[in-house]
């Protein structure tokens, strides 16, 4: 049980096509992320599979059955927001007994239940405290406490870390992760953070104006974006594209001309694709971290404008011809670089991801 399908989703407010027919399936006991920039539609997508939105067009199905007119509480779903929705008079106990005490729950089982999640949170020792009194933490776990105890086939959690700061928002990921395998429960977790994302989902879906721009695990997603949307969305700091021009296409791959030096990248290209792709131009995107100091396949002077020294990283921005965006290159360790000296830097072609014009990626 807990198993969801998109089919064909649409939501538009007035003439505004928010959600541009969205599919998916969501295996039971998954974790899925839908990530996304502001806008996107990805809590208007969460919103709608809650109940708190009508769908436009297309079905929202939940264990096989079509719930696009059921209530809210008759879906099976129990969802977490990020303003946690806490009742300030209420004690802690109150809080995470009130879906309970709606239902009409017999007091014993309700004992037991808000217990249960109490433990599993951490929270046995704040039953009694009002909200007021927790941090903003505690209070996210109260929020959870409260879905917990309906024992819902499916969490929805809306961007549920973001008012918290970024030593507790990591805290409380590794707790989610932690409650996902206690609970085997589906769970559909909306955020923008593509590291919340990264470190929870079994898969990640990222939406780009209203569609799907991939569906896969998160390595995937990182190794083999399909497109530069999810190139660049994916991964921190973001991938470099630079426009190349293609030599040659082979079963090799294709052939650049990167700053006079040609490069092979071993992606697939269709036989019937390549000969209009012999003197066009591509995007060639590397990611910061794969470049390095010194020689390689492809190497170039640059001199950084800034250099961001972290410690266990080290950060360089530079500007290239013709190149509108800062070019970044994340070096591990100190390195004794500094902005304004000319450094050597290089990548490799095993490194690179080659985007068509449509910004389509070429199969790696
Ligand atoms: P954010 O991270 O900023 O919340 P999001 O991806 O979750 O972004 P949604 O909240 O789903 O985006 O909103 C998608 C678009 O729909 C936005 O442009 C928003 O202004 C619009 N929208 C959302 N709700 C309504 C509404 N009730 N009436 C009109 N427009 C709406």
């Amino acid at each position: 049980m807990g198993q969801l399908s998109l089919k064909n989703v649409v939501k538009t407010f007035g003439d505004f096509e928010v959600v541009k027919g969205v599919s998916l399936d969501v295996h039971e006991g998954e974790f899925v992320v839908f990530v996304g920039p502001s806008g996107c539609g990805k809590s208007t997508l969460l919103r709608m599979v809650a109940g708190l939105e009508h769908t436009t067009s297309g079905d929202i199905v939940i264990d096989g059955k079509r719930v696009n007119d059921l209530a809210p509480v008759k879906r099976g779903i129990a969802m977490v927001f990020q303003s946690y929705a806490l009742y300030p008079h209420m004690s802690v106990y109150e809080n995470i007994a009130f879906p309970l005490r709606v239902e009409g729950a017999p007091a014993k089982e309700i004992r037991k239940k808000v217990e249960e999640a109490a433990a599993i949170l951490h929270l046995e020792n704040r039953l009694d405290q009002r909200p007021g009194n927790l941090s903003g933490g505690q209070r996210q776990r109260v929020a959870i406490g409260r879905a917990i105890v309906r024992q819902p086939e499916i969490f929805l959690f809306d961007e549920p870390l973001s008012n918290l700061d970024a030593a507790l928002r990591a805290d409380m990921r590794i707790e989610l992760t932690r409650l996902h395998k206690q609970l085997g429960a589906t769970m559909v977790y909306v955020t923008h953070d593509q590291v919340e994302a990264m470190t929870m989902a079994d898969r990640i879906v990222v939406l780009n104006g209203g569609y799907i721009a991939q569906v896969g695990a998160p390595l995937t997603l990182y190794h083999k974006p399909e497109n530069t949307f999810v190139a660049g969305f994916i991964g921190n700091p973001r991938m470099n594209f630079m426009p190349v021009n293609v030599l040659s296409v082979s079963d090799d791959g294709i052939t650049v001309d990167f700053q006079g030096q040609s490069l092979t990248i071993d992606v697939d290209v269709p036989a019937d694709r390549r000969a209009a792709l012999v003197g066009s131009q591509v995007s060639l995107g590397v990611r910061p971290e794969h470049i390095s100091l010194g020689a390689g396949d492809a190497t170039m002077a640059l001199t950084p404008t800034v250099v961001e020294h972290l410690g266990q990283l080290t950060i360089g921005y530079a500007t290239l011809p013709g190149h509108e965006e800062n070019f970044c290159f994340v070096l591990t360790g100190t390195q004794m670089i500094e902005d304004d000296r000319a450094v050597n830097v290089s990548f490799g072609a095993g490194d690179c991801h080659v985007f068509d014009a449509d910004g389509q990626a070429f199969e790696r």
